[in-house]
């Protein structure tokens, strides 16, 4: 089964809006494993949306439009669907009481204009809007489902997760089964890992695996669709298995986990306790950290030391260290963790300085970035050359540290 998703509107088209519609009903259907080939956008014109439907109708089996369903003469949606595929438009009882019922507490005059937001398509099945007047339909027409939304993303997003995806799993899409795992990948871009995958990507189709890049995170979606759930889980892990065989080296974490709660995970496994010095990422990290919910049996806290006399007074790095080998340096990186391992009594200690830009420091260029561990046996200093804005390299600072804590 496949979808496409017509996105109708002429601001789209102006380059006023972005069509975050087409993008969040996208990635929730492939969550659900329903294929979407393509994405449309028309303006609020009668001729060419109707191109558009039929073609829709031509080579989609499920066809989502957003936007069009007000109340204005441009909103001309439903008119033009009724106008292809031969249905007329009726009042819907049930959303007229509604729209009243909303003009009537509010003391307002309905207009006629208002209530053309009751007509739907005859026969369709409606979706309520919970968060505005124009309801929601489907409409199923020689085995195609033609599922109409509200354009706003207030209104469109609950109504598509309460109401139309529901219907569309039940009366559509219930034949198969979905599966998927997600495996996250950390130090290895994105281009690099599709390499060393490429040939497994192109033979899979089921599972598929799509990769995704974000916030300098990989992560591989492994997606599979059968009807009996052990062979599912047996493919998922067969695959699973491939890929780890190729890029086991970079794989850190599957699921919703992310870095900060696998390390959180992981300290509390082993009852230690975590302080951390940040030069550069200015609390980032502690930030990061923080968002865990479990996160306080495991971190003391930290200690911003932006400045060198912060570096110097608070966290005793030697004022020679300072002038001989610099705040960016791996000695300094190693000092910071020791001492504020010692100052917040924790059992680990996590340190940052570097460079975070746009301009030169202590003649090291943007990017260059010491993180340094103490532990209770030994201290390490790692050495990072990032590329990217002042806010990249901050970011990415943040998730090797976690990184490397991990390690
Ligand atoms: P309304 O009843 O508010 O008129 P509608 O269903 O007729 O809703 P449109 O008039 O097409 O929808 O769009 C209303 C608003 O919804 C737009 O101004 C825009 O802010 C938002 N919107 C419409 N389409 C999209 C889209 N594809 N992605 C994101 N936002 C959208
Ligand atoms: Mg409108």
């Amino acid at each position: 089964m496949n979808a496409e998703i017509i996105a109708v509107g002429s601001e789209l088209l102006l380059g006023q809006i972005q069509n975050s519609n087409a993008t969040y009903l996208s990635r929730e259907l492939s969550k659900v494993g329903i294929d979407v080939y393509h994405h449309t956008v028309v303006g609020d014109n009668q001729e060419r949306l109707m191109d558009v439907v039929k073609k829709g109708l031509e080579r989609a089996d499920v066809l989502i439009f957003t936007g069009g369903l007000g109340p204005t003469k441009d909103d001309l949606t439903k008119e033009t669907v009724g106008e292809v595929t031969g249905t007329p438009l009726d009042y819907d009882p049930e959303t007229e009481a509604r729209i009243r019922d909303f003009f009537a507490t509010r003391k307002r005059n309905m207009t006629e204009n208002n209530r053309k937001q009751a007509l739907v398509l005859k026969g369709a099945h409606i979706f309520p809007n919970d968060h505005g007047l124009a309801c929601g339909m489907s409409l199923e027409i020689t085995g195609k489902q033609l599922i109409l939304l509200p354009g706003p993303p207030s209104e469109l997003i609950p109504m598509f997760e309460t109401y139309a995806l529901p219907f569309l799993l039940k009366n559509v899409h219930q034949k198969e089964e979905i599966q998927s795992k997600v495996l996250r990948f950390f130090n290895i871009g994105e281009s690099q890992l599709v390499e060393k995958i490429d040939d497994l990507i192109e033979q899979q189709s089921n599972p598929t695996i799509a990769p995704l890049a974000s916030d300098g995170e990989v992560t591989l979606r492994l997606t599979v669709k059968g009807s009996d759930d052990k062979e599912n889980e047996r493919l998922l892990n067969h695959v699973k298995q491939e890929v780890l065989g190729r890029v086991g080296d970079f794989f850190y974490g599957e699921g919703e986990e992310n870095l900060a709660t696998l390390l959180v995970k992981e300290l509390s496994e082993r009852s230690l306790t975590l302080g951390a010095a940040e030069s550069l990422t200015g609390g980032q990290f502690s930030a990061a950290l923080t968002e865990v919910p479990a996160v306080s049996n495991v971190f003391n806290g930290a200690i911003v030391c932006y400045s060198n006399a912060v570096k110097e007074t608070v966290l005793s790095v030697s004022p020679r260290l300072l002038s001989e080998e610099g705040a960016v340096s791996a000695a300094c990186a190693k000092q910071l963790a020791e001492n504020v391992k010692k100052a917040l009594h924790s059992d680990v200690g996590v340190s940052f300085t570097g460079v975070a830009g746009p301009d030169e420091l202590e003649g090291h260029a943007p990017g260059i970035v010491y993180i340094g561990i103490a532990t209770q046996h030994t201290t390490e200093a790692y050495k990072l050359h990032l590329a990217g804005s002042r806010e990249n390299i901050r970011d990415r600072s943040v998730k090797y540290g976690l990184y490397y804590l991990l390690k």
